[in-house]
């Protein structure tokens, strides 16, 4: 293991390299996908493990994603929209795949080309479906959300009572699934989760049988009574760490990296970056990073708002963001980097000392948004697959 690609991946200090038309890179190792896939599914075994690889594989790209995860054994993918569920029909022809957002009016007749199983989340939704499976004489797939507290997505207790007695429309679906999804499972202390459980509990039993699922990420580390049939994991497949009750077993699988254009020199009481928000206390060295906003960098990672502010890893050090975030560079104040802040080196924004966390956090976000905003305009790189 010690010396697989995927492990120097990880223990390397120094920032990816960046190929010379770009000045930022991101890294995406899809063999890391399909081993954070591996360890969920060993985690969860006999359970099932679907793989979430909705809006572009949280940002990774499915194109690398989807075909590693289909190598490591993965069958059941779940994504949001119907264009989603086409794109990840090309890339695993024989797996299930779920369309969370349902049978968008309209989509109909492509989810019956694609082949793909839409998760019906109201009374009316479902019945629309049933209707095209008695005109076709044939039962239609379907997976069913049932909201049990989230109050997002989902049929209600009493859409559900009222499914339970119509016959008909239950005789016209091909039930793959029912589902519900927890609103608090990064809190195993939260009670919603066991409340939620025992409404899934209650709900499903009002149906006939199918195979069933309620946790996601968080949601599987809650322990065996919340895996039921499958589990789907999304975010914790690309590294990400949510569950406050202790590390999934998965690695990071992204590394970010980005050029410093120019050093520049600031003498104490000179101001840095639009409407002058940061003023040097002191001689400062200030370092000019190519990324931005357009580069998915949260314009809210500028200095201090009531959140941290932004840093970036310079030469192994950790540097505070200074000023705004603008468009497509950021000011980093590099003072008190002993080495490595010099022109055309490449500085982290996302890697083994600087998590997806951990930027989000310092922005006043979360992990999930600083993946899913990753930018185009960085050179993508794909190792591992
Ligand atoms: C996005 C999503 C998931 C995956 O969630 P993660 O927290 O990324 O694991 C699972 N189920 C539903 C309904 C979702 O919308």
């Amino acid at each position: 293991m010690k010396d697989s690609p995927a492990a120097q991946f990880h223990v390397s200090g120094r920032p990816p390299e960046i190929p010379p038309g770009a000045t930022g890179v991101v890294v995406v190792d899809a063999g890391q996908v399909a081993m954070n896939w591996l360890a969920l599914k060993r985690l969860v075994a006999p359970a099932d493990c679907a793989a979430v690889v909705k809006a572009d594989a949280y940002g990774l790209g499915v194109a690398a994603i989807v075909p590693a995860l289909v190598r490591a054994g993965c069958t059941t993918f779940f994504v949001a929209t119907p264009d989603e569920a086409a794109e990840v029909r090309l890339l695993a022809r024989d797996s299930e795949i779920f369309v969370l957002d349902g049978a968008v009016p309209g989509s109909e007749a492509l989810l019956d080309d694609i082949r793909a199983v839409p998760v019906l989340a109201s009374l009316a939704e479902v019945k629309a479906w049933a209707k095209g499976a008695e005109e076709k004489r044939r039962p239609r797939p379907a997976a069913l959300n049932l909201d049990t507290g989230l109050n997002r997505l989902g049929l209600s207790e009493a859409e559900v009572l009222e499914l339970q007695r119509d016959k008909r429309t239950l005789a016209a679906l091909d039930l793959r699934l029912v589902m519900s999804h927890l609103a608090s499972a990064d809190d195993p202390d939260d009670p919603k989760n066991a409340a939620q459980r025992a409404r899934f509990e209650k709900l499903k039993a009002m149906l006939p049988y199918a195979r069933a699922s309620l946790a996601a990420s968080d949601g599987l580390m809650l322990g065996k009574p919340f895996h039921y049939d499958l589990v789907r994991p999304g975010y914790a497949l690309y590294g990400g760490q949510a569950f406050r009750g202790g590390p999934a077993p998965v690695a990071p699988a992204v590394r970010v990296a980005a050029r410093i254009l120019q050093v520049r020199e600031v003498p104490a009481g000179g101001t840095v970056g639009y409407s002058g928000t940061w003023t040097a206390t002191r001689p400062a060295r200030i370092a000019i990073v190519a990324a931005g906003y357009a580069d998915g960098f949260a314009r809210t990672a500028s200095a201090p708002q009531g959140h941290p502010g932004g840093e970036v890893r310079v030469g192994g050090t950790l540097a505070p963001i200074v000023g705004r975030v603008s468009m497509d560079l950021i000011t980093v104040d590099v003072t008190d980097v002993p080495a490595g802040a010099d022109r055309g080196a490449a500085v982290e924004l996302i890697g083994p000392g600087l998590t997806i966390e951990q930027a989000g956090q310092r922005a006043g976000t979360i992990g999930y948004e600083v993946l899913t905003r990753l930018g185009r305009r960085f050179k993508r790189v794909y190792v591992g697959g």
